[in-house]
Parts: structure tokens; C-alpha cells; sequence
């Protein structure tokens, strides 16, 4: 089985920093197009389940990654919040 590590780490920056985005609306709509937005951002890390070493190897650079992740997801849920395509009335009247 493959997996993109990255994905793991998008969905906990996502979980962290939610709450401090009041304006995000955090359905299901606008929760998705925030994580695929951080995703194709950040390069993609595949590791294989049946090998360890290549999860050793990302988690030495956690922290860069990391660091890369967190600005990728506050840039998309400061673009969401402003045009979330669920439909959601924002605090802002712009239509
Ligand atoms: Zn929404």
C-alpha cells in the first residue's frame, strides 16, 4: 500500500490551526478544498507501508516540512473563507 506522508501531516496542521481561523467555515466542502489547496502545495513524500526507512528519512525534515505545511494551509483557509464554495455567508457582504 502506498501513502503520501504529506497527507498525515496536512490533516493534523489542519485540525491544530482551525480554530484559529473563526472566519473558516470547517464543512465538509470548505475543510476538503483546504486540505487539497495545502496538497498541492507541498511535495508529495510516498512511502510504501511494507518499508521503514523511507518514514525515517521524511521524519528527519519534519520540521521544515512542517513549517511549509502550516503556511500552505493559513494561505488556504484565508482564501477559502473569503470565497468558500459551499455557499456560506461570510461576515463580509460581498454579494
Ligand atoms: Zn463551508
Amino acid at each position: 500500500m502506498i501513502r503520501n506522508l504529506v497527507e498525515e501531516h496536512v490533516v493534523t496542521a489542519y485540525d491544530a490551526m482551525r480554530p484559529h481561523f473563526p472566519d473558516f467555515c470547517g464543512c465538509d466542502i470548505c475543510r476538503e478544498d483546504a486540505l487539497v489547496f495545502a496538497l498541492n502545495r507541498i511535495p508529495a513524500r510516498y512511502v510504501s507501508s511494507r518499508t521503514g526507512s523511507v518514514v525515517t528519512e521524511v521524519n528527519l525534515e519534519k520540521e521544515q516540512s512542517r513549517a511549509a505545511i502550516e503556511v500552505a494551509m493559513m494561505e488556504g483557509m484565508r482564501r477559502i473563507s473569503l470565497a468558500p464554495r459551499c455557499g456560506v455567508k461570510g461576515k463580509t457582504s460581498a454579494q
